[in-house]
């Protein structure tokens, strides 16, 4: 056993306000995917640590519930300014347990923070309607009032933005919370829950529980929790929208993805490569809106493959925290890395070209893949059906417009699609016609902000409200609707 291994530091839980060491039976290994180095060790969790964050949640709903909404709302306030405040130290710990770039972590950091952002004027939009007079003497109103202890299940990829795309809302709904992030990434979420708690938030209100399978199974079939929000991979998404479901919960699910980055002839050179490299080896291709389709549509394919090749030539791949002008860096784990190194491998079977190898990357240390360009690719190909979640680019050649978008809708996902093109009909039509949720025009990564609703379709998601913006407060609120009478000829009787 390495040093590094003994070194690490155990991974707390946090329950009922109180962090805790459990004696699990099994520990999971963090990584600096940088380096190789285990960093930390997480505990892999059960249905008795579950069990007792949902009592905690489910005793401090009773109080937190009925907290004034501006009163919650000010947590976040204060939330935010601590994120703020820690905002450096928040990326440099997202940096070593995800192997992002130092600029990725900022993204990362900051777009999460902007969910909290709009927390802080959540009360506005949680005002009900009213229509007064609907009958003699009757007037109708609605509240949306919070639903019970809520539950996050988050990925890898994204340690403090995805998390943030959930707590925050379900807590200034007026829930409470038991997150259960990625045993791979668990280092980001502690920090903030501790920055949540000196925010002010009673005990309770926020959990985190650790672990994998066992865990979140358990979360989706305990009777106390009210609803799930799950971000992964289509196979787990799809299985916690299908156990939550049956056990009675309202689930919203966001699965896989494979994004196309469709270039017309007319698109402008330098902004779209620029657009194309950031979305493809952005976070080393682990983002669920990565560009990991590139379409070049006629005559000039040759010429997007060659500077395509040209530019991920010059990408600095290297350990992000030794090196943070590194533009691109490790993968999660050796698990991904020869995942990934396999489907690279496969590709000449299957008949395409690779013009661009990233296993010829050389290192002794860390889980690195180079950024990878694979020609020639046909839709019936995997390596085009199935998300890698990976540096590799797949490049298709379609003849046409529409005969690429009748390609891209034969694909299950459905989370991101981009055109690069300088005719306002042809981005129109692709627009209208490609099936996915988030669509981008000259764009490389058409990811809303937290105004708007991250909106996946097909297999991509599973579920009928997504996370940010108003659909998230839905999810995370129920409708009551009142209907009062008040006869002023009540008064009159009774000699007021
Ligand atoms: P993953 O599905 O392996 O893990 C996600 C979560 O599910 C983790 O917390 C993990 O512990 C848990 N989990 C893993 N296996 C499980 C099982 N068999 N049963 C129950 N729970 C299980 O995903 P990942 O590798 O962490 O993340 C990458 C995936 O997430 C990619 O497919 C990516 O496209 C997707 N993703 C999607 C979005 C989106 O908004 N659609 C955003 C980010 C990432």
């Amino acid at each position: 056993m390495s040093t590094a291994v003994l070194e690490a530091a155990t991974v707390p839980l946090l329950i009922n306000g109180k962090w805790t060491r459990p004696d699990a039976d099994s520990f999971g290994d963090v990584f600096n995917p940088s380096t190789g180095d285990v960093i930390a060790k997480v505990p892999m969790c059960g249905a008795k640590e579950v069990d007792a964050a949902v009592e905690a949640g489910s005793r401090a709903f009773v109080t937190w519930s009925t907290t004034p909404v501006t009163k919650r709302a000010a947590v976040m306030f204060k939330f935010r300014q601590l994120i703020e405040q820690h905002f450096d130290e928040l990326c440099r710990i997202c940096t070593r347990e995800n192997g992002k770039t130092p600029e990725e972590s900022k993204g990362d950091v900051k777009r999460g923070m902007e969910v909290g952002e709009f927390c802080c004027g959540l009360p506005h939009i949680l005002k009900g309607e009213s229509l007064p007079q609907i009958a003699d003497e009757i007037d109708a109103f609605t509240t949306r009032e919070p639903i019970g202890v809520c539950a996050g299940i988050t990925p890898f990829n994204f340690p403090a933005m995805v998390p943030l795309w959930m707590y925050p809302m379900a807590i200034t709904c007026g829930n409470t919370f038991v997150l259960k992030p990625s045993e791979k990434v668990p280092l980001t979420a502690v920090r903030m829950g501790e920055l949540l708690m000196e925010a002010g938030l009673p005990e309770g209100v926020f959990n985190i529980v650790h672990g994998g399978r066992e865990v979140v199974d358990a979360l989706c079939t305990h009777p106390k929790v009210a609803s799930l929000s799950f971000v992964g991979s289509t196979r787990v998404a799809q299985h916690v929208y299908e156990l939550g479901c049956k056990h009675g919960k309202r689930v919203q699910s966001a699965g896989g993805a494979k994004n196309v980055l469709l270039v017309m002839p007319d698109a402008e050179p330098d902004s779209t490569l620029r657009a194309i490299l950031g979305s493809a080896f952005g976070n080393a291709g682990q983002r669920c809106m990565a560009g990991s389709v590139l379409m070049g549509v006629g005559r000039n394919a040759d010429e997007l493959r060659d500077r395509v090749v040209d530019g991920l030539s010059k990408l600095k791949v290297d350990d992000t925290l030794a090196n943070p002008k590194a533009d691109m860096g490790p993968v999660i784990d050796g698990v991904a890395r020869d995942r990934i190194v396999k489907t690279i491998k496969r590709v000449p079977g299957e008949g395409a070209q690779i013009v661009a190898d990233g296993t010829s990357l050389a290192r002794d240390r860390g889980f690195f893949v180079g950024p990878t360009l694979v020609d020639h690719v046909r839709p019936e190909m995997g390596v085009f059906t199935e998300e890698i979640f990976g540096p590799v680019l797949t490049m298709l050649r379609p003849r046409t417009l529409d005969e690429a978008i009748a390609w891209m809708n034969t694909v299950q996902y459905g989370n991101g699609a981009s055109i690069f093109t300088a005719s306002g009909s042809t981005a129109r039509q692709f627009v209208r016609e490609i099936q996915a949720g988030m669509c981008g025009v000259n764009v490389g990564v058409p990811a809303p902000i937290a105004l708007f609703s991250f909106s996946g379709w097909n297999q991509s998601f599973f579920g009928d409200l997504h996370v940010q913006g108003v659909e998230g407060m839905m999810f995370y609120t129920r409708q009551k609707c009142v209907l009062s009478r008040w006869d002023k000829n009540y008064v009159r009787q009774h000699g007021w």
